[in-house]
């Protein structure tokens, strides 16, 4: 048997092999470590995993990597990221950190409406241009796979706009990005007091539009008191469901307003944020196998004090993931490692549970398991060689990379 690469001289590979299912509860502390191994290569995927004089002996190769007793571990998947806009916001990060409240801030020209404003008009070309920048940032931390969303144009053009631009990342950038439709991120100025008006836009043109130009897989929607309420979110999520879409929500971020109960109801595959999700509504998703997405940089970013209950919803047998959330405005962290640190400093994660939530975990929860976020034979060889003497080095030692080298579908994509 010939293949096209064999990486070897693996001190230890994390395959967090599962079967293509999610890990739930105990089963997130398994690695599924394969000791001084080799993954072999074909067309992109794995063709076989295990010790590496076995392998070394018993298949030949066009090419070799060695991984100098390198710890391999899946490539990241960061499940919730919005890399679509124009300019960064640090100097709302100064005002905040100056006292400045939200309100304030959006009186200074700042906040998601200047993001709206910028990004809403801008062409195709820069918009592509600066997001490839930013998701070439994470591939360099390791990250193989995204999900990408638009929701900052809130109108027809701009939102499809948007996933042309995600659309052409995929072809562009060597990783796989899933595209979610996001035009219920907000309400825009002129609809704040007429919500029926945009929600029927929604439903009647953005929708259809973007169903018919097959180019979103999933539809989001931001469910929170200021925002879109639960009746309202209800009505767009059904509508995008009978469209075709697969359903994602931003839940429950700010106020328990019964979020993780609707992921729940509508058979999401995922609820994102969760910080104040009722315990009820928390059973209610994993008994509906809908994956909680936690996003700690986000509430770390805004300097919250408390987190969401990460170790109740594993300890209850959720299917947890962990996210970047990069955004302009709340967290502008494109670094999945130091979203693991974060998981484990602030709710409680062993290292081993915050790698699977950022590899296997997220894959379910973009509806990606069969093929990504574990090393087994026939997934894409997305992998990531650490320079590092233990898994639990990645969040132990934050806020510098030990990554040595990054594969995308057996191809190099990044060396240190
Ligand atoms: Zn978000």
């Amino acid at each position: 048997m010939k293949v096209d690469l064999i990486i070897h001289n693996c001190n230890l590979i994390a395959t967090m092999a599962s079967g293509g299912r999610p890990k739930r509860g105990k089963e997130m502390n398994d690695a599924g470590i394969v000791t001084n191994g080799a993954i072999a290569i074909k067309n992109g995927k794995i063709r076989y995993i295990g010790k590496s004089d076995e392998i070394m002996n018993g298949v030949t190769s066009n090419s070799y990597v060695d991984a100098y007793g390198g710890i391999v571990t899946p490539g990241f998947v960061d499940p919730h990221t919005h890399p679509v806009f124009v300019h960064t916001r640090e100097k709302e990060f100064a005002m905040r950190l100056a006292g400045a409240t939200y309100v304030e801030i959006s009186k200074a020209g700042g906040g998601i409406n200047s993001t709206i404003e910028t990004t809403k008009n801008a062409d195709f070309e820069l918009l592509l241009k600066l997001a490839k920048q930013r998701i070439r940032r994470m591939i360099s931390m390791g990250t193989t796979t995204l999900e990408a969303k638009s929701g900052y144009g809130l109108d027809t053009e701009s939102e499809l706009n948007q996933l042309s631009v995600i659309g052409a990342l995929q072809f562009s950038l060597p990783i796989d990005i899933v595209p979610t439709f996001m035009g219920a991120h907000e309400y825009p100025m002129e609809y704040k007091n007429d919500h029926a008006a945009y929600i029927k836009i929604l439903t009647e043109e953005m929708i259809p539009a973007v169903v018919e130009q097959g180019i979103a897989k999933y539809c989001d929607i931001f469910t929170e008191a200021h925002v879109f309420n639960i009746e309202e979110s209800r009505h767009v999520l059904l509508f995008a469901k009978a469209y075709g879409l697969k359903l994602k929500m931003h839940a429950d971020e700010i106020e328990p307003m019964g979020g993780a109960e609707l992921a729940a109801e509508l058979r999401c595959t995922s609820a994102d944020h969760l910080g104040a999700a009722s315990e009820k509504g928390l059973i209610a998703m994993r008994n509906a196998n809908v994956a909680a997405v936690l996003l700690p940089a986000t509430l770390f970013s805004l300097g919250a004090k408390s987190y969401a209950k990460g170790r109740f919803m594993i300890d209850s047998g959720l299917i947890v993931a962990l996210a970047t959330d990069y955004n302009p405005g709340s967290c502008n962290c494109d670094s999945m490692p130091m979203v693991m640190t974060l998981a484990c400093l602030k709710m409680g994660f062993t290292p081993i549970e915050a790698l699977a939530a950022s590899t296997i975990n997220a894959a379910y929860s973009i509806g990606m398991a069969d093929h990504k976020g574990s090393l087994e034979v026939g997934k894409d060889a997305d992998l990531i060689i650490w320079d590092i003497p233990s898994l639990d080095f990645i969040p132990y030692h934050f806020g510098s990379s030990h990554i040595f080298k990054v594969f995308a579908k057996g191809e190099l994509v990044h060396r240190a």
